[in-house]
């Protein structure tokens, strides 16, 4: 049996959002810059797309700008706020420790320019204690950055609370919502949010392209000069067919987004369940307040990789800690955050599902991870001094 049981790192192309894109490549090619009717064409099609996923976010078509994807929205938005901040003398950040790495190296670097970042951090169930942020909060905070929800452990943020913190204080706001667009409902305004990140890739349409929502009170700063594109804000030839199959893409998950994230939060607590029952097992992060699609276990005495690579070979794609940290040595930052010790955080597992997947194949890796868990921790010396009880357990 094939499982792909991994779509927070990418999700299979929806075949609407396929098909949506095609005319764009052969039939409407002409740059949207172009004053011909060529050019013109793809203009319409590029305002179109602007208004729909405005509508679809709440706001206006002015306050969106396509980039190349999440990261770069993370960038361009963390940078705008800085520079803002900094030409009026303030130059504190915060944001928290379980960001992503698009965010965190973002603060690294501003960092090395004089920034002063503060990372808060998340309680044991990988929320973050808004009564912490508002103690963290300085005279010279210009931004605030907390990611909607978490690509690791799939904890959702009480966003609109946060946002109404940052406007009292009249400090701008932003979240990476990468993983939570086309999951979950979302309204700017309404949730007190300035700017916003998206990807499409992450919502069953295309990869490298994304979205950065900023209310149009906020000048954004460039990252990427050139030409005058997005208002001058984010220069190059914009990707029409890309920036259509998002929009499809994002208009289909919005429409079944109920139905869909019931569908899923069954399965997944069916596989928390199952799992739940492995010995010296534990579920990272809040099982209500979490994405409906997320699942994200340790087990003691297993090394993360080699379990990966097992269930690899029983046809099932997962993933342990971030796409980005696996291939170092490094255990997740966010489950060394949420208290995990290095050795429980190295034998982390994360499941993440999507509509497309079915109780038969949720029961397949149940199963499969029993027989793999069990196997691992018969040949491992690990679990050999744990059980004669050499080293002690830490996980019941
Ligand atoms: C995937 C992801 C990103 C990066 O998005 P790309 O489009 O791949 O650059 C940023 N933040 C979070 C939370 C993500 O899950």
């Amino acid at each position: 049996m094939k499982v792909y049981a991994d779509n927070a790192a990418t999700t299979k192309m929806s075949k609407a959002a396929i098909e949506s894109m095609l005319p764009y490549f052969d039939e409407v090619y002409g740059n949207p810059s172009s004053l011909y009717s060529e050019g013109q064409k793809a203009k319409e099609v590029l305002t179109s797309a602007r208004e729909k996923i405005a509508s679809l976010l709440g706001c206006e078509p002015r306050e969106i700008t396509f980039t190349s994807g999440g990261s770069e929205a993370d960038n361009q938005a963390i940078v705008s706020g800085a520079r803002l901040g900094a030409r009026k003398g303030k130059k504190h950040i915060i944001s928290t420790k379980i960001e992503h790495h698009a965010v965190l190296h973002t603060l690294q670097s501003l960092e090395k320019e004089g920034f002063e970042v503060t990372l808060l951090d998340v309680k044991p169930d990988g929320i973050v204690d808004t009564q912490e942020l508002k103690n963290a909060i300085r005279e010279d905070t210009c931004l605030v950055t907390v990611m909607y929800a978490n690509n690791e452990i799939g904890t959702i943020q009480p966003i609109k609370e946060i946002g109404a913190i940052c406007k009292e204080k009249g400090i701008l706001f932003h979240t990476d919502a990468v993983q939570a667009v086309g999951h979950i409902k979302i309204n700017v305004k309404e949730e007190n949010i300035d700017m916003l990140s998206l990807s499409a890739h992450k919502f069953h349409g295309p990869k490298g392209i994304g979205v950065l929502y900023a209310d149009k009170k906020i000048p954004l700063s460039n990252i990427i000069y050139g030409g005058a594109q997005e208002r001058g804000k984010r220069a190059g030839t914009e990707n029409v067919p890309s920036i259509v199959g998002m929009k499809t893409a994002l208009e289909e998950a919005l429409l079944n987004v109920e139905e869909n994230s019931r569908y899923i939060l069954k399965l997944r607590d069916r596989l928390i369940e199952g799992l739940g029952k492995i010995p010296h097992s534990i579920l990272n992060g809040d099982a209500q307040k979490r994405l409906p699609s997320n699942v994200n276990f340790c087990f003691e005495g297993i090394e993360g990789e080699s379990l990966l690579l097992l269930l690899d070979d029983k046809g099932i794609s997962a993933s342990s800690g971030s796409a980005c940290t696996s291939g170092s040595l490094d255990p997740s930052h966010v489950l060394l955050a949420i208290g995990r010790p290095h050795e429980i955080a190295h034998g982390s597992l994360r499941l993440s599902l999507s509509e497309q997947t079915t109780e038969q194949e949720v029961e397949y890796i149940i199963k499969s991870v029993i027989e793999v868990v069990e196997y691992l921790r018969s040949i491992s010396p690990v679990w050999r001094d744990l059980v004669t009880g050499k080293n002690k357990f830490i996980l019941k």
